[in-house]
């Protein structure tokens, strides 16, 4: 190498080192005066261009500023670029003058250092502005933003499922959110690369970019995008660091309004790259470790970008520039105005109701930038706003939609999947659009194999807002603004252990409400055609049945002629933690089954599942049909669903999470009286809060905690007959963190209640 170095650009008495490099080998050259960067790359014809390229670039920053950029060293030729064999192979080699400066990854971050960023960023663009050169313009790779699709083929090098979906979410925001303003956005050559190991400071300021390998014909806002995104790696508060950058940016180069509008995609967009390019080199070639040196940092920086909400991220930028921020209409405009064709009769959630906007799993966006992180909505099951569900959501949207008079795939391949998640006697399915619906049809069905008109149902159930579904449920029938009991309905008491007439203390108690049920059953003046329940009753304040109960009741009713239907509703795909349907941890086999809810993910799906017996009996009437029961785009979402909760291990979750959410609820139960009772299992909580020396109900107190709440971004509910349990059953993407902020937040209300009451 010497002889090489000596030869080619006539340097005497040099020291050589070997540098670490992404893909090339590069040389620390000393010579008694200066010091260079010796670079060489494996041959290659594109490559070449590439280089050259790169050097082009370079000698015309020299035209505008010196010191910054690294200048190309000529061969003693007068060339700049020379193939040359070295160690035997043939290489493209270059010389660098090489920059002093400490890395902004050694540099402690200070307002001063960020500014000077901004503004050498800025100027380094300005010197590009009239830089035309067209290898680069030609250039399309994985690491420029606008060709973020060519990562696509390495996400599946993502070995964490979980961390896959995170970044198929943001790949899907790119195309919602960026790809519609492409044409839009300004272009011009960029560094594309302004990472912590590639810009140098001196003295606190940025004085210098080095590695220009990375040069793209891209949108300016990229530039920036990037830079921030390796600058506010790690920091607590990115978007603080970032405004800094943004503005002082704009002090020289003024950013344009739409280029804004992107930019928080585009930095989540850096940070997919990041992390699937890593993902790739790793599986390719473990040993590279240069190539994921920030791979932890990127994702650590992915999933607090997700805790963001885009429209605060925006406003922040805006704000950073002087742009106007616009206000979007207030709570009581948009209350006012869904009030004049909306009735009242549905309520709002909050003291202060929320108007959302968007979502990305367990989070969700208001119209004001506010983040709240939803620890309630059961019915986004796999997350809000999954990619998986809505990429196949649109998929089959744009392919077919139709219904079940015709043959289609997905209606039969749904089918046999969601029937292999029950026990072999369940197997004949109808698909419906609600919870309701299936209610309706399965107590239909129920009447028509018994030919009974009677139904058991339980104290406090609900089972949907159809008439037949309110006629069963002692939620709303029995409500004082309800319709009454009907002459058709026996009702039986809830086997509640808490508040019920038999408790924990009592022997046995599971077994004590099955008798007292039984003898309704046996004393009734009807044979009962069903007996419908959920297994933990979530409009009674999440009660889970009495154990041993089912197993008593189900062979009384069957016995007598009627059938037992389980509500998975609320319980079922997984939510319980240690069970997949609620029924399961009852030890009992209903014969129909009713869910909705989580089916789909918030798109409108419900079903019922019964045996072969029943499903004949029905069959002998008139034809069953719904227009949109079990349509493709329907049963291609549920498929989705399904396959989330399986990929990422959903029930695993809500059982690892679960338990350990309701361990800290349990200890808070043991600091505050006012806790009366912690159960649920897995991510189905309640919270009985009750007054103080008493089992009596705290509703007061249970309402303040969820608007305290909600005025600290956390979505929980109340619920129960009085109303005072606190009601969680978060998204199953919830994470041990998210458990611990919820009740930490909830001890703070606590603290404060008992401070000031
Ligand atoms: N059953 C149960 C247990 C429910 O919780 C609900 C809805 N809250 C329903 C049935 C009715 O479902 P939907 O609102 O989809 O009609």
């Amino acid at each position: 190498m010497n002889t090489l170095l000596q030869t080619e650009f006539g340097f005497q008495e040099i020291e050589i080192k070997k540098l670490n490099g992404y893909d090339n080998a590069n040389y620390l050259v000393k010579t008694e005066n200066n010091k260079y960067i010796f670079k060489t790359y494996k041959y290659a014809d594109d490559l070449l261009d590439l280089v050259k390229a790169e050097n082009e670039t370079l000698l015309f920053l020299q035209k505008s500023d010196t010191n910054k950029y690294p200048k190309p060293i000529p061969f003693t030729n007068g060339l700049y670029i020379k193939t040359l064999t070295v160690n035997g192979e043939k290489r493209i080699c270059r010389m660098l003058t090489f920059l002093e400066g400490e890395f902004l990854e050694n540099v402690k971050p200070t307002n001063e250092l960020f500014q000077s960023f901004g503004v050498f960023l800025a100027e380094t663009d300005l010197n590009l502005q009239n830089f035309k050169n067209y290898t680069l313009n030609a250039r399309q790779w994985e690491w420029d933003l606008q060709y973020l699709d060519l990562n696509k083929k390495y996400i599946n090098d993502i070995p964490n499922v979980k961390d896959r979906n995170t970044v198929n979410y943001f790949f899907q925001q790119f195309e919602e959110n960026v790809r519609p303003i492409i044409p839009q956005l300004r272009k011009q050559i960029i560094h594309n690369d302004a990472n912590e190991w590639n810009v140098l400071t001196k003295n606190g300021a940025v004085s210098g970019i080095i590695d220009f390998g990375d040069l793209a014909h891209s949108f300016l806002i990229n530039e920036l995008a990037i830079a921030i995104t390796y600058a506010c790696f790690n920091t607590k508060d990115p978007l603080k660091w970032a405004s800094i950058i943004i503005k002082s940016y704009h002090s020289k180069l003024p950013i344009r309004e739409n280029e804004i509008k992107v930019l928080y995609y585009l930095i989540a967009t850096r940070l997919s790259i990041s992390v699937c390019n890593s993902a790739h080199s790793r599986k390719t070639n473990p040993k590279n470790t240069y190539a994921s040196v920030s791979e932890k940092s990127a994702w650590k920086m992915l999933y607090h970008w997700l805790s963001i909400n885009p429209i605060h991220a925006e406003n922040t930028f805006r704000a950073a520039i002087g742009l106007t921020i616009e206000e979007p209409q207030s709570i009581e405009y948009i209350t006012k105005k869904r009030h004049q064709h909306i009735s009242p009769i549905l309520s709002l959630s909050y003291n202060k109701p929320i108007y959302m906007v968007r979502s990305a799993f367990q989070y969700m966006y208001d119209a004001y930038g506010n983040t709240f992180l939803d620890a309630y909505n059961n019915i986004p099951h796999v997350g809000h706003s999954h990619p998986k569900v809505v990429e196949a959501g649109q998929q089959q949207m744009a392919k077919l939609n139709t219904n079940t008079r015709y043959l289609y795939d997905q209606l039969s391949e749904y089918a046999e999947k969601l029937l292999k998640k029950f026990p072999d006697r369940l197997s004949k399915v109808y698909f419906v659009n609600s919870g309701s619906a299936a209610s309706d049809l399965a107590i239909r069905i129920a009447k028509i194999h018994t030919g009974y008109e009677k139904l058991m149902v339980m104290e406090h159930g609900y089972h949907g807002h159809t008439q037949t579904a309110t006629d069963i449920s002692d939620y709303k029938f029995n409500n004082p603004k309800g319709q009454g009991q009907k002459d058709y309905i026996l009702k039986t008491q809830i086997p509640d252990t808490y508040r019920g007439k038999y408790t924990a203390n009592d022997e046995n108690p599971g077994k004590k409400y099955a008798q007292e049920a039984i003898e309704q059953i046996q004393n009734s003046d009807l044979p009962i055609a069903a007996f419908i329940s959920e297994p933990i009753v979530g409009c009674a304040g999440q009660v889970p049945l009495a154990d041993g109960y089912l197993k008593e009741i189900y062979p009384a009713i069957r016995k007598q002629g009627g059938v037992c239907i389980s509500d998975e509703v609320q319980t079922g795909f997984g939510r319980l933690g240690d069970y997949f349907w609620g029924f399961e941890a009852h030890d009992v086999i209903p014969d129909m089954v009713i869910i909705g809810k989580p089916m789909a993910n918030g798109h409108p799906m419900g079903a019922v599942i019964c045996t072969s017996e029943i499903a004949e009996s029905f069959s002998k009437g008139v034809e069953f049909f719904s227009s949109f029961g079990g349509n493709p785009v329907s049963c291609a979402i549920a498929t989705s669903v399904l396959d989330v909760i399986d990929d990422e291990r959903l029930q695993e979750n809500a059982k690892k999470v679960g338990n350990y959410y309701k361990s800290l609820f349990l200890e808070l139960q043991k600091k505050y009286n006012c806790i009366g009772d912690v159960r649920g299992s897995g991510l189905f909580l309640g919270i009985e809060i009750i007054q103080e020396n008493s089992i009596k109900p705290n509703i007061e107190l249970a309402r303040h905690i969820k608007n305290k709440l909600r005025n600290e971004n956390i979505l929980i509910s109340t619920d129960g007959p009085f109303d005072s349990v606190l009601k969680t059953k978060p998204p199953l993407c919830f994470t041990k963190e998210n458990a611990k902020k919820v009740v930490d937040r909830i001890e703070e209300v606590l603290k404060i209640y008992y401070r000031e009451v």
